[in-house]
């Protein structure tokens, strides 16, 4: 949903303005746009700001719009511009970097005036019941850590009632399907500043998602004959130097690590290493297409400021192929690796809202590798198989990989973001750096070429759009736990109810028992909170049916269900095998 940039633009000003009436000794740097309204930051000196000034800020703004000030704008030069803002030293500094003769200000009411954008022209104050604090929090000036701390306070507002509703329920909505709120309520993964900013840690539950999308995963790759390997996650410099990384990716890889007489970097990709596994012994065409696969650990430089959750870290496993194959099997092998990536996307409840073909930018030679014969070949060559794929696409240019044009499968979010889940790409590059080989049928040396495919993208980015799309309430098969066993008295019950745990998980079955010293109801609901599919709340009843009667509930549903406890197994068994 998108908000009104100029009204969010305005309330910002206003909430300046009204923190600047109650607080003394404080300096307002500046006002900016965010994803869903605005912020405004502070210089607080020794003071400190939070969320409990929200209640005087807010009657702040009510004053102001009863004493219905004015607002007005005017363009006025820099020079004028840098004697007003003479004791401000944030303004100071942004009009030292302003390109033009002139800028713009607003003036609300007689002590208020600060730099605004031109287009800015509402002249109404805005109801202050339609304004919305949402959070204080600590933000470095210019987003640069050697700069100074200042207070950031984000809001947003609306231009009526009606719209204020709209946005209260969409963001609600977002909060909700926020991935790290569900990670954390579910105890999935976890971040420690100790280990590393951008490093994810998963949890015994987050694992266990991991590890059954691995297992199936694995299974699937098995099947259409892919050989799976585990490649160190380190690799001489010298190898990327090869592949070109070191000259078109180095600024998204760790720096460097000497050992000895050799010098390693983290490895941001995988596909060096698959090719020296290629290269470890002759191959004749019969062998292709020769396919590797790996979950592979790979490690990528991304700026502090643009890390979130598992959406964007710096250390990720990504489902990994790659193909060595003839130049006349490209068409019908990149045929067959869609048709894995929709077999395997459908399995795990992922759609795909766009298919992009990703085409180099002649102009950009920095990014892409020079070589126009080169590109033109694999560009058409891609084209012709999109085509064949019969799927609506559009041409991206710029968005291709330094090394080949791709096909990405694009998803949207359940916060609508477009973001890439699956890629196939094309190379002809990386065979001609490492000289790659197989004999022909008339048994003379031939270049292969070679395709990289993630087949659903990183763990990690994976599972940030399935908790967002599912909310948390993921099918039976991939959920971490599937069954809570809730004795009513630990101490008569706790002992019957684990030997039932034991059943399941004697059977492959993700079953726990929560004995904590927590009172019932507790328990009960902490196991709704982890959206967890059955509960079995086990007490005399249980203990003492002589058919092993049991009562479940269903997450999502009031109704209890008693059956025994072998009929229970199975329609669980059941309820599996049919997702898969
Ligand atoms: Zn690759």
């Amino acid at each position: 949903m998108e908000l009104n940039k100029n009204l969010n633009f305005l309330a910002s000003k206003l909430v300046a303005k009204a923190i600047l009436n109650i607080f003394n000794d404080v300096i307002y740097a500046e006002s900016s746009l965010v994803e869903d309204g605005f912020r405004c930051s502070f210089d607080f000196n020794k003071n400190k700001l939070s969320t409990s000034s929200f209640n005087a800020i807010k009657k702040e703004l009510k004053k102001i719009f009863d004493r219905h000030e004015k607002i007005s704008y005017e363009k006025i030069s820099v020079q004028n511009a840098l004697a007003i803002f003479k004791s401000n030293k944030y303004k100071l500094e942004i009009l030292s970097e302003v390109k033009t003769k002139d800028v713009y200000i607003i003036k609300i009411g007689n002590d208020f005036v600060d730099l605004c954008p031109n287009d800015l022209n509402i002249t109404n104050l805005i109801k202050p019941d339609l304004i919305e604090l949402v959070n204080v929090s600590g933000i470095y000036w210019k987003n640069d850590a050697k700069n100074i701390q200042l207070y950031a306070i984000d809001g947003w507002t609306a231009k009526d009632n009606d719209e204020f509703k709209q946005v209260q329920t969409y963001l609600k909505d977002k909060a909700e399907r926020d991935h790290r709120k569900i990670g954390a309520e579910l105890e999935l993964f976890c971040f420690d500043p100790l280990v590393g900013q951008g490093l994810p840690i998963w949890l015994e539950n987050g694992f266990n998602i991991m590890f059954t999308i691995e297992n199936y995963c694995r299974k699937l790759l098995q099947k259409y004959h892919y050989h799976f390997c585990q490649a160190p996650i380190l690799g001489t410099t010298q190898l990327y130097k090869t592949s070109g990384h070191w000259d078109h990716y180095r600024e998204n890889m760790f720096p460097p690590i000497k050992v000895d007489n050799e010098e390693f970097v983290l490895k941001p990709m995988n596909c060096p290493h698959h090719i020296c596994i290629y290269k470890q012994k002759p191959h004749s065409y019969r062998e292709l297409p020769y396919r590797i696969a790996e979950f592979g650990i790979q490690h990528r430089y991304e700026s502090s400021g643009s890390l979130t959750g598992l959406e964007r870290v710096r250390q990720m496993v990504l489902v990994d192929t790659h193909t060595i194959l003839m130049q006349s099997q490209i068409g019908s092998e990149m045929k067959r690796i869609y048709d894995i990536i929709i077999e395997a996307n459908k399995t795990l409840g992922v759609s795909f809202f766009r298919v992009d073909l990703s085409l180099h930018d002649p102009k950009d030679k920095q990014k892409f590798f020079d070589n126009p014969q080169m590109w033109a070949n694999a560009e058409n060559q891609l084209r012709e198989v999109v085509k064949s794929l019969g799927v609506p696409y559009q041409e991206m240019i710029g968005e291709a990989a330094f090394y080949g044009p791709k096909i990405d499968l694009q998803m949207k979010t359940a916060l609508g973001h477009i973001i890439t889940v699956s890629t196939i790409q094309l190379d002809f590059l990386l065979p001609e750096r490492f000289k790659l080989e197989y004999i022909n049928s008339k048994g003379e040396k031939e270049r292969p070429v070679f395709i990289h495919a993630s087949i659903i993208g990183t763990f990690e980015r994976f599972v940030a759009s399935l908790l967002e799309q599912t909310k948390g309430v993921l099918p039976i098969w991939l959920a971490p736990i599937q069954v809570m066993f809730i004795p009513v008295n630990n101490e008569k019950h706790a002992a019957y109810a684990s030997k039932l745990m034991q059943d399941m998980l004697d059977l492959d079955l993700r079953a726990r028992i929560d004995d904590t010293e927590n009172r019932l109801s507790y328990k009960i609901r902490d196991a709704q909170i982890k959206k967890i599919p059955y509960q079995v709340v086990i007490g005399d009843s249980e203990m003492n049916d002589s058919k092993q009667m049991i009562t479940y509930r269903e997450y999502g549903k009031n109704e209890e269900v008693k059956l025994p406890f072998k009929e229970f197994i199975k329609m669980i068994q059941n309820k599996i095998k049919n997702y898969k």
